[in-house]
Parts: structure tokens; C-alpha cells; sequence
């Protein structure tokens, strides 16, 4: 039996902002049971809800010895769900606050606190593993902690480690005396070809440099992060690691996100009867939302963080144009303040045609996917997304950039073959991204079975986490 431990700083159903958090909380579940004892390590956020919180049992705690800092705590609580088992390092100094995330300096002292206290717990909670596997900058110190400060603890060796990539954008950059103190690493640490980024140290870098395997979430961003444009200053890291970088696929979780038994969504449905049941789920979202009951218009949606990532610019740049089509948008998401304003200010203006709805809510996601038509997912990068995924197995049709993960799991409507699963187009232009809107809207509206095949195209397709995890467990085995 090998055993496999994840560390992260997100997991679904504890804490989440992201699609990170999506992949944590599914993978671990998915691995067979037979071959791996799989263990997660995440942070006892206060925020994380107390339904879960309150049944977390206490197993232990010590003092570590933080670089420069010096003493601190490391509470370690357990619990159990779906035959994994969970531990979460308490600390309330770094892990209170509504948010797992904030000031960026603090995030820094924070993560060099949980990367250092997962490897330290190990010992007490009796488990070697044979593959750490971390998850984007918050872990990137983890595998420099294994080969430098705990290198002569004979418990820490033969441990293999991967780092997960899920957003290149966010690293972890601080100057190289307060990473120094936070982390008590060796000076050799801090060089060009280890952790040192144009002058600073880079947590992400050090993740990437020192761990035995490196992935990331689809076959395209594997490729597309080896050029300057998506590379975010690592492309020639990537470039030269490339034979240890791999890309494989995010799948969703098929019992979360299933319209035939989802209790979040109006009325269930399945590829026999989606058309029945969308509309069911329109008519009574239509009502939730203030918008026109209409079952004939095409409402298209964006459940998103409000970023540029996201191609918000295209949509701020030809929103006007696009509400002059024959169109409800639907939005669900938070992020920049300028689009959060801009997107509050036209649905005061169009209140017939745009519902923005600027928060977090799970619910209302799954009833926006239920009863959409399309989806729109304008990216300018995009290492997996989640949310394609989960639109098409509501026969939701997604129309987005052609970009990493979308690239390789949304094939582009073809008319003459009837072949593909959604729309799409190449160049990061909003001008592009209104035709290719506009000729959706028009197979939407004029040509209705076509509509309706490519709908049930996309809902035959499988991205559970099946196969992606088959490729995870051969990535295990090829290391250990
Ligand atoms: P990213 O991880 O880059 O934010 P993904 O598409 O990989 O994007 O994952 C986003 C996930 O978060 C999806 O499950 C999506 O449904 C969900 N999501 C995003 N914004 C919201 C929101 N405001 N309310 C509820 N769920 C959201």
C-alpha cells in the first residue's frame, strides 16, 4: 500500500475560492482505496464552517521552531470523510480571519508556517508517506524544507514530491531576508537557479525547482506555459524542467455535480430530458432573479471570479453591443472592484437583460447551471477551468477562448460534420468574442436541433475524475 499525502490550502467541502479547492477535494476520494492510503493536510481556518469545524477532533500539538521567528504552535486536529482522513494544523494567529487569504506579506509568513508544520506533524501522526503532493505557491516551500532543514532526519528520507500547478499567476514573491527568517533556509537557497526570482525569492520557483515531478492542469497550459506570454516569468524554468512537467486534466466531481440527482437545482434532469428540464430550471431562475419570464431567449452565463484572467476587459469592452442581442446575462461572481461596479451599474441600467450577482453562493451556481443555455468563459489564461466542465454535464453550451484547459475539452461547433460540444475562438480580442457569441445565439435561435445535439454532445462527454485519476496514480507509481 502506498501512502500519499496532499497538501494544500484549499479543499471542497471545507474551504474554497477556486477550482483548487475543486481538485482537493475530489482527487484524494477518486485514487483506489486498494492501492493508496491517502492522507490531506490543510489549515484550520477559522472560517471554515462550523458544521464541519465542530466535529474535528483534537489529536495533538508541540512547538516548532519557525526560521528566525521562533517558537510556535502547531495544534493538529483530525477528521474523517469518505475514507480519507483529514489534518488540519491549528494555529489561530495565522489561520483566524473570514478569509484563507488576504495581505499578501502575511499570506507569505502564513504558508511558510503550514509548509514547515505539515512536514513537522508527520512523526506524530505516524505517517511516512511516499509522494507528498503540493498544491500551487502556498506549498512551494515544502519540498525545499524536505531537502534542506529536514534532510538529516532520517524519517524524511525517501520521500518523493510533486508540485501541482493551478495558476502560474500567484507565486509568492517577498524579499530574501524576510523569506530567509521565515523559512531559517540555508544561503544556498536563495540563488538564481533555486529560489531567487530578479532579485526576490519566489515560493513557487523553489516548489518547481525542488520537487521530483511537476504538473499542471491540462496538456495545453503544460505546453503554453513554456512561452513568455503565459510563462509569467517562469517559461525558462518551465522550459528546462520540461521533462519532468506534465499536464493532466481536471475532471469535476460526479456526484456533486449531477443534474440528475443535484438537490440544489429546481428540477432534475438527465440527457433523456434535458430540454423539459432546463426549461423548468429557467422559468423558476428567470423568477429568482428578476428576470423577464421568457422561455424562448437564450440566457447566457458567467460564474467567475471578476478578473482580467477571465477576459472581463473583452466584456466590459463590447458589453453594450452584446445586451443589444436578443440575450439575458446572467453573472454570479466577485473579484476586481471595477467590474463588480461596472456589472452592478448595468443591471441597474438593463434590468430586463442582466442579473449580477456579486457574491459567492454555491446554490445559486448550480441553479445558474442548471437552467443556462450557454456559458461564457472568455479567458486569457486558463490552466484547467472548472467551469466548462461543469457546464457541459448540465447541457449547458460553453463558448470560450481557445486556451489551455478549455482548448482541450471544449471542441468548436462545426456545422457541416454536426460535430463539437461548444463554441470558441482563438484571439484574445472582444470583438472576436461577439461574433462567435452572435453566431451561438444564432444556432440557439434558428436552428434548433442542431442546438439541442450539440447540448447533448457535450453531456455524454466524461470528465469525472476516472481517468485523470488513472494518471495521477501512474505519475505516483513512476517516482516511488
Ligand atoms: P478558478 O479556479 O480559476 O477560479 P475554475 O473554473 O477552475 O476557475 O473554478 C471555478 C469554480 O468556482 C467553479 O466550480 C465555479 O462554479 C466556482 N465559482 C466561481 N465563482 C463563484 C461564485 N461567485 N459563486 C459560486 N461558485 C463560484
Amino acid at each position: 500500500m502506498k501512502k500519499i499525502l496532499f497538501v494544500a490550502s484549499e479543499c471542497v467541502p471545507f474551504i474554497k475560492t477556486g477550482g483548487l479547492a475543486d481538485v482537493v477535494g475530489a482527487l484524494p476520494k477518486s485514487l483506489d482505496k486498494e492501492k493508496y492510503d491517502v492522507r490531506v493536510i490543510l489549515p484550520d481556518y477559522t472560517c471554515i464552517p462550523a458544521k464541519y469545524r465542530d466535529q474535528f477532533r483534537y489529536a495533538s500539538h508541540f512547538e516548532m521552531q519557525l526560521g528566525g521567528l521562533g517558537k510556535v504552535y502547531v495544534g493538529i486536529m483530525t477528521y474523517e470523510m469518505d475514507g480519507v482522513t483529514y489534518y488540519f494544523i491549528d494555529n489561530e494567529h495565522y489561520f483566524r480571519g473570514d478569509t484563507p487569504y488576504g495581505d499578501v506579506h502575511w499570506d507569505i509568513e502564513k504558508f511558510c508556517f503550514f509548509s514547515k508544520a505539515a512536514l513537522s506533524i508527520l512523526p506524530t501522526i505516524e505517517f511516512h508517506p511516499d509522494v507528498i503532493h503540493c498544491h500551487d505557491w502556498q506549498t512551494g516551500v515544502l519540498p525545499v524544507f524536505l531537502h534542506t532543514v529536514f534532510k538529516d532526519n532520517p524519517f524524511y528520507h525517501n520521500i518523493r514530491t510533486i508540485m501541482t500547478i493551478h495558476n502560474l499567476k500567484f507565486q509568492g514573491i517577498w524579499d530574501i531576508n524576510t523569506l530567509r527568517l521565515y523559512t531559517g533556509f540555508p544561503n544556498e537557497v536563495f540563488t538564481p537557479d533555486r529560489m531567487e526570482y530578479k532579485r526576490d525569492a519566489n515560493m513557487l520557483k523553489a516548489g518547481l525547482v525542488y520537487a521530483d515531478r511537476i504538473t499542471t492542469v491540462s496538456g495545453t497550459y503544460a505546453e503554453e506555459i513554456k512561452i513568455p506570454y503565459y510563462g509569467e516569468g517562469l517559461d525558462g524554468l518551465m522550459r528546462a524542467k520540461s521533462r519532468d512537467l506534465s499536464g493532466i486534466l481536471n475532471g469535476i466531481d460526479y456526484d456533486i455535480y449531477n443534474p440528475e440527482t443535484d438537490k440544489k437545482i429546481y428540477s432534475n434532469y438527465s440527457i433523456k430530458n434535458f430540454r423539459k428540464g432546463k426549461a423548468a430550471n429557467k422559468a423558476k431562475l428567470q423568477e429568482e432573479l428578476g428576470l423577464p419570464a421568457d422561455p424562448n431567449v437564450m440566457i447566457m452565463a458567467m460564474i467567475t471570479r471578476l478578473t482580467d484572467q477571465k477576459g472581463l476587459d473583452l466584456v466590459a469592452y463590447v458589453l453594450d453591443r452584446l445586451l443589444d442581442s436578443a440575450i439575458q446575462f446572467v453573472v454570479l461572481g466577485t473579484g476586481d472592484a471595477r467590474y463588480e461596479d461596472m456589472l452592478r451599474t448595468y443591471e441597474w441600467k438593463r434590468k430586463d437583460k442582466v442579473s449580477a450577482n456579486i457574491y459567492f453562493n454555491d446554490e445559486r451556481a448550480h441553479r445558474i447551471y442548471a437552467a443556462a443555455d450557454s456559458m461564457l468563459m472568455p479567458s486569457q489564461f486558463e490552466p484547467c477551468g472548472l467551469t466548462q466542465l461543469i457546464s457541459l454535464r448540465y447541457g449547458t453550451v460553453p463558448i470560450v477562448r481557445e486556451t489551455g484547459g478549455l482548448k482541450d475539452t471544449v471542441q468548436p461547433y462545426n456545422r457541416f460534420e454536426q460535430t463539437g460540444t461548444g463554441f470558441s475562438f482563438a484571439n484574445y480580442n472582444a470583438d472576436e468574442m461577439l461574433n462567435t457569441i452572435f453566431y451561438a445565439e444564432k444556432v440557439f435561435y434558428d436552428e434548433h436541433d442542431a442546438w439541442n445535439a450539440l447540448v447533448k454532445r457535450g453531456m455524454e462527454k466524461d470528465y469525472s475524475w476516472n481517468s485523470s485519476a488513472r494518471q495521477y496514480e501512474a505519475l505516483y507509481e513512476s517516482i516511488t
